[in-house]
């Protein structure tokens, strides 16, 4: 066989390599494909609010602050990520603002970086966790007053199908005002991400990013009792899921 013959016969195996490559990559289906179709996750009327954590004996953590949903807890293996894009004509000052905005998302992004796996995407749609450029609406509380707030994180249980066919997915809408000093706005991107990557709670310690009133210095790190909490929190078998599907009819 001349070397034409070889070259053809590798040309083969590699396509076929590739097709099978591609059919498996397809079955998986990538966490961050783009949506085809996606609905809220309907609970069973009966599902109740689950009990809360017990705290930690030790008192390393915050586990007892935090709150499933009814569906489980709404963490992740693997998160995908969209941050808005600048918008404004670069060379503005309008778009500047919007740069350091976007800077200081970034460094609030970071530290979780190192504790998860997280994919940043182009489009919102990929993305479980999507951030957006804007001011939170006012919160009404209780007794009636409203409250103004720099960050807030909105959570919706949803049914998704990203190729591989239906699955429960937590949507997180982060919502982060621009203009606000780098510090203060990377200090409000860790918390409120924090709450985006499953802590939806509060720690009772100042010096935490996650706490529930801030202390004077903005936190632009993780504490220890941090970590361990989403450390705990990752090794929680009660992971957000769909509710049983019908058996399917032949
Ligand atoms: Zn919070």
């Amino acid at each position: 066989m001349g070397p034409a013959g070889w070259r053809e016969r590798l040309a083969q195996a590699l396509a076929l390599t590739s097709a099978l490559w591609l059919a498996g990559a397809k079955a998986e289906a990538s966490p961050c494909a783009p949506l085809q179709s996606s609905a809220p996750l309907s609970l069973p009327a009966a599902a109740a609010a689950a009990a809360p954590p017990a705290s930690d004996p030790s008192g390393r953590d915050y586990r007892h602050q935090l709150r499933p949903t009814p569906a489980g807890w709404p963490v992740r293996q693997q998160w995908c990520v969209w941050i808005e894009p600048p918008r404004e004509p670069a060379g503005s000052a309008a778009a500047d603002r919007e740069q350091r905005w976007l800077s200081a998302v970034h460094a609030g992004l970071e530290p979780w970086r190192e504790l998860l796996s997280i994919t940043l995407v182009d489009t919102a749609d990929q993305a479980q966790v999507r951030v957006w450029r804007r001011q939170p609406p006012l919160q009404r509380l209780a007794d009636g007053r409203t409250r103004a707030s720099n960050g807030r994180a909105i959570l919706q249980l949803l049914v998704v199908d990203r190729g591989a066919g239906a699955q429960a997915e937590p949507r997180v809408d982060v919502l982060l005002t621009p203009g606000r000093a780098a510090g203060a706005l990377q200090a409000t991107a860790l918390h409120e991400l924090g709450h985006a990557f499953g802590l939806w709670g509060h720690s009772e310690h100042p010096g935490d990013a996650m706490a529930a009133v801030p202390g004077p210095v903005p936190m632009l790190n993780l504490s220890p009792r941090d970590r361990a909490t989403l450390q705990w929190l990752l090794e929680q078998g009660n992971r957000l899921r769909a509710p049983q599907q019908p058996p399917a009819t032949p």
